[in-house]
């Protein structure tokens, strides 16, 4: 008889390095989610912001199944037509003239640093190397990216890190003017923290950075891993604001669960990237270079943004409605369908007790930090989904209340 998988076996086999709801998970469908015990719950989390179409939707299912079919790898000794597709689909959706593929955020953001460097070799001297990002900010785990990351428990106990990293305060634009000059090569910013608390960048701010940026001859990155491919209600939040950076980067919806990152950049930066400067062996994978292809052309459309618009409206008003009853939250801010609730004063650091609670009345959620409830489901989540999903977060909140 074949063994059936348990949560025990996470702590046998698995590098410990997570610490796993108890629940396992076999199968979703929409945002809905069936464990090994066949209990049904509504998904909010979303795979961390993975999940755009919720689980198996049928668009996403037939792209893998076709090109499943025909072809999955070349690697970059050969090009691909489903990545060239893709290329072409982001370059004509945004500011960008080029695209680098890869797997993940954190290789986005990798290519996008390197780049950045590299394009300030060749364009201004060895001098301006200076990457200014923020506290708070959260841009993956490579070595690089931890570095960069403006949040010290990702980056220590590894060693030396690498150097000419400055952290400013988010929101703050005379933090950044104390640290940018002409040694500056770039600026990395996410236009909403998201790890760091789901807080939305001012307009002021980002347009400040721009600003600087043009300034110092400059580059500016926005990482839009998180709020990236319709998440925000726009394809791209940087489209929320009119602010156009210089480098953009893209994962977790972008694939809609396949695993794929790009980096999407200007003609006059992306021409440092010559031959040999960067790659990836699965950068640019047929596979997934389809589904995310479906996935863009799909979420890109005025019905899907608009009602990730409606929905951001709808989260809104039930998280006003549960907080008017218990007052466990502070702030329910966000952008689209990338919500925060801040929790209340007396419920500081409390936000990690409501998960287990949810899970138990049937709805999987998030956090962003000790203090932040995330909310970060499909991007065509249901109505009803949402009710309900609510109705369960409302019981885990009474249950939350009773034991403080
Ligand atoms: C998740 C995230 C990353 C890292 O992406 P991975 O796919 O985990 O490497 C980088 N930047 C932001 C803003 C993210 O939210």
């Amino acid at each position: 008889m074949s063994h059936t998988p348990s949560r025990q076996d996470f702590d046998h086999y698995m590098a410990p390095n997570y610490s796993p709801q108890q629940v396992i998970p076999v199968r979703g469908e929409g945002s809905r989610l069936w464990d090994q015990e066949g209990r049904e719950y509504i998904d909010f989390a979303g795979g961390i912001a993975v999940n755009s179409l919720g689980h198996c939707h049928p668009v996403l299912v037939d792209a893998l199944k076709t090109q499943g079919e025909k072809l999955w790898h070349l690697s970059n000794v050969f090009t691909n037509e489903p990545a060239l597709k893709l290329a072409k689909a982001l370059v004509e959706r945004t500011f960008a003239d080029k695209v680098f593929l890869c797997s993940s955020g954190g290789e986005a953001n990798e290519a996008a640093l390197k780049l950045a460097r590299r394009w300030a070799v060749d364009n201004h001297g060895e001098h301006k190397d200076k990457i200014i990002s923020f506290y708070q900010s959260f841009h993956g785990r490579t070595f690089f990216t931890v570095s960069v990351g403006g949040q010290p428990k990702y980056s220590q106990g590894f060693g030396p890190v690498p150097g000419g990293i400055l952290h400013a305060t988010y929101n703050d634009l005379e933090s950044v003017r104390k640290l940018v000059g002409d040694d500056t090569c770039a600026i990395m910013v996410e236009p909403m923290q998201g790890e760091g608390g789901i807080v939305p960048g001012t307009q002021d701010f980002l347009q400040g950075l721009r600003d600087l940026c043009d300034e110092h001859q400059a580059l500016l990155i926005f990482d839009e891993v998180q709020t990236g491919v319709g998440r925000s209600g726009e394809l791209y939040a940087y489209k929320n604001y009119g602010i156009t950076p210089d480098i953009l980067t893209s994962a977790k919806s972008l694939g809609g669960g396949f695993p794929v990152g790009a980096m999407l950049a200007t003609d006059a930066v992306a021409k440092s990237l010559v031959i040999g400067t960067h790659g990836s062996t699965y950068g640019g994978n047929a596979l997934a270079s389809a589904v995310a292809l479906a996935a863009v052309e799909f979420i890109d459309t005025p019905e899907v943004l608009e009602g990730v618009k409606k929905r951001h409206d709808l989260f809104c008003e039930h998280l006003e409605t549960i907080n008017r009853k218990h007052g466990v939250f502070k702030e329910i801010r966000g952008m689209g369908l990338l919500m925060g609730a801040q929790m209340a004063d007396a419920f500081e650091g409390c936000a990690k007790d409501i998960l287990p609670l949810a899970i138990e009345e049937g709805l999987m959620a998030l956090i962003a930090g000790p203090n932040v409830l995330r909310m970060a489901p499909s991007l065509v989540i249901p109505e009803a989904d949402i009710v309900e999903g609510m109705a369960r977060l409302e019981r885990a909140i009474e249950r939350l209340v009773a034991t403080e």
